[in-house]
């Protein structure tokens, strides 16, 4: 009898090692995030940094998990997911039905419409329907560009990355670059450097709101939703948004 004992004392004693380990390696997340979408993630020196990059490390610390980040092309993200190559996606992800069916959401974080940048100098370009037949930039996989495609017959260059459709609008190569609203606003304030200017303000033609992805049905999905609801109650998230916008969350 006390053998028994003795013997389902160790299996129980062996399945709880087993399971706390599984739970340990389970929580160290792997973060997929875009590798340039200013001023929500991008590289300053070897580091990432960034309202996603600061709120993400403060949602982890309130679940009580670890992460390492895996700096990948957008449209990457949730093939990313869908593969289970990583666990959550962080890059201003725009809340879809669409992209829904094949990934979690947390909620949103982040209210966000579209802009155009163009040359300093340029004139003509108010609305977002004056970029008719004109040669414009976008960043592949995003709903700026499934948007843009949709509504407006322009001459589309798709980019990876969109600093480098900046870089060609400020070359002259292109007539505008359509990307989100906070992005157009910060890139034209910082590297923009005089150069570009952005347009399309009274235009909101692609009202969004951003939210972290997660691969779908996720034990996380509603971690990550406490984790920011606590943020916002105990002043973080405001902290963490003054520090990037200068401004307050409305
Ligand atoms: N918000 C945009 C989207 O989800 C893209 C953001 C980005 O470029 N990282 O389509």
């Amino acid at each position: 009898m006390l053998k028994t004992i003795n013997t389902v004392g160790i299996s129980l004693a062996l399945l709880a090692s087993a399971f706390s380990f599984s739970a340990m390696a389970q929580d160290k997340l792997t973060v997929g995030v875009d590798t340039a979408f200013v001023p929500f993630e991008f590289k300053q020196g070897d580091k990432y940094v960034g309202f996603d990059i600061d709120l993400w490390n403060a949602i982890a610390k309130k679940m009580g998990v670890e992460y390492t980040l895996q700096p990948m092309d957008f449209s990457g993200l949730i093939p990313g997911l869908q593969s289970r190559n990583i666990d959550v996606a962080m890059a201003g992800i725009t809340i879809t039905p669409v992209r829904a069916q094949a990934v979690d959401f947390s909620d949103p974080y982040y209210n966000a419409d579209l802009l155009m940048a163009v040359k300093s100098s340029a004139t003509g370009i108010n609305k977002f329907s004056d970029l008719a037949g004109k040669k414009v930039g976008l960043k592949q996989g995003t709903a700026a560009a499934t948007y843009m495609k949709a509504h407006v017959k322009a001459d589309y260059v798709e980019f990876p990355n969109i600093d480098n459709a900046y870089l060609d609008l400020q070359a002259g190569n292109i007539d505008a670059v359509v990307h989100d609203s906070p992005n157009v606003l910060y890139y034209v304030k910082t590297a923009g450097d005089g150069k570009i200017k952005a347009t399309g303000e009274n235009d909101s033609v692609l009202p969004q709101q951003y939210g972290f992805a997660l691969q779908k049905n996720s034990p996380y999905t509603k971690r990550v939703d406490e984790a920011l609801k606590a943020l916002r109650a105990d002043g973080t998230y405001n902290k963490i948004y003054l520090k990037w916008f200068d401004k307050e969350p409305k």
